[in-house]
């Protein structure tokens, strides 16, 4: 009956024009095809010439869409008239005023197809997230376009030096040695770019097979030993040969507890010490790096995820760090199902968990473990 209902309104052949018979319909047909227009991705009501809501779904009210069961806006109201003036189907970008006004207006694309009953269907979609991505995309262009301007100008200005001192030996090689360390700074920068777009990547991870939690950690820690022995940390691993696997991209993993490990080096003290663990906690595998270093303040610790986010501008540029580490961290996460958790005071040092579930094939099940 539903049905015939909604093919009647879209159609024109049972349903008349509301403003003829308005209460033609019996409520529970009125209320069964709100139910399917509440399916719609989109806020979406059915309404007459003269605005009037024959059914909607069950978010329009609160959207601001509809007050007393009429269109509200006055943007709608207008295509609406369009529509059935026209005969076609009508849409525009408008900002739409919420009721009760306390989650602020929102950004919506309206649109308004004219129904041979007499109707038309108005969909209402929320662009609010689509405006984020593009603000989300716009910031990082510039962000990377900033961050690739200062070693570029360093260069740059580090060449005329080396130009201009073609008649001093030591200050050229001088400024030749500052030019190696631009360079390396692009080179890294570029390499993380490169990394990051590969990690965020939405395709299912192509190389994902169980991967032992021993391996990943070895591999992580031998490619930092020779930055740990060169300030003097001592970089400690605890943890059990036999923890455990993790089904996922061993690259992705080693990649992810690399910048952990490379961080805790980084911003520590020389001479302090670097551990790396790794435990099973129920369903999942936690693997932690702790220091001693300066700690991360509160107030930052929720950011420092972000791409580019850096506590200390210019100390991380005085470590080299790209501002894309833990972003990397956090996506390689999120693709294998787990987080990363952070514990930190200033002063005591940090402790960052990455968090995996698990990889139980039916033979380390049936022996309760690998
Ligand atoms: P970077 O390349 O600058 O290190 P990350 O994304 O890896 O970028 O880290 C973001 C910021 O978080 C760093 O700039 C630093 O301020 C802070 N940070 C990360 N790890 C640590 C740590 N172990 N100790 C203190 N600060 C840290």
């Amino acid at each position: 009956m539903i049905i015939a209902l909604t093919v009647g309104l879209i159609a024109g052949r049972s349903a008349r024009p509301m403003e003829e018979e308005p209460s033609k319909y019996p409520a529970d047909q009125i209320a069964a095809l709100s139910q399917i227009l509440d399916v719609l991705p989109d806020a979406a009501a059915l309404v007459d010439a003269s605005d009037r809501v024959l059914a909607n779904s069950s978010n329009c009210a609160a959207m601001g869409l509809i007050a007393a069961d009429r269109l509200a806006p006055v943007e709608l109201r207008a295509l609406n008239r369009e529509a059935h003036r026209t005969g076609e189907t009508v849409s525009r970008d408008a900002t739409i005023c919420r009721n009760g006004d306390s989650m602020g207006d929102w950004e919506a694309r309206l649109q308004v197809s004219p129904l041979e009953s007499g109707y038309s269907l108005v969909l209402a979609q929320d662009l609010s997230e689509e405006r984020r991505l593009n603000d989300v995309r716009r910031d990082f262009v510039a962000n990377v376009s900033h961050e690739l301007k200062t070693p570029v100008g360093a260069l740059s200005l580090l060449a005329e030096a080396v130009q201009a001192a073609d008649q001093d030996i030591a200050q050229a090689r001088h400024f030749a040695s500052r030019m190696q360390l631009e360079a390396r700074r692009l080179t890294d920068l570029i390499a993380d770019l490169v990394e990051l777009s590969r990690v965020q990547g939405d395709a299912p991870l192509r190389n994902s097979k169980p991967v032992q939690v021993q391996d990943i950690i070895n591999e992580a820690v031998d490619s930092m030993k020779i930055s740990a022995e060169k300030r003097g940390i001592q970089v400690n691993v605890a943890s059990d040969a036999n923890i455990g696997s993790i089904f996922g991209d061993e690259a992705q993993l080693v990649t992810a507890l690399r910048n952990l490990v490379s961080n805790a080096i980084n911003y520590s003290p020389e001479g302090t010490k670097v551990g790396v663990g790794a435990r099973r906690a129920g369903e999942q595998i936690e693997i932690t790096v702790t220091d001693q270093g300066p700690g991360i303040p509160e107030q930052d610790q929720a950011r420092i995820f972000e791409r580019f986010y850096r506590v200390d501008p210019a100390r991380s540029r005085e470590t080299g760090g790209t501002g894309l580490g833990l972003a990397i961290v956090k996506h390689v996460c999120a693709n294998h199902g787990g987080d990363c958790t952070l514990w930190s005071r200033e002063g005591e040092g940090s402790t960052f968990t990455l968090h995996f579930p698990i990889y139980l094939n039916s033979q380390n099940t049936e022996n309760g473990g690998e």
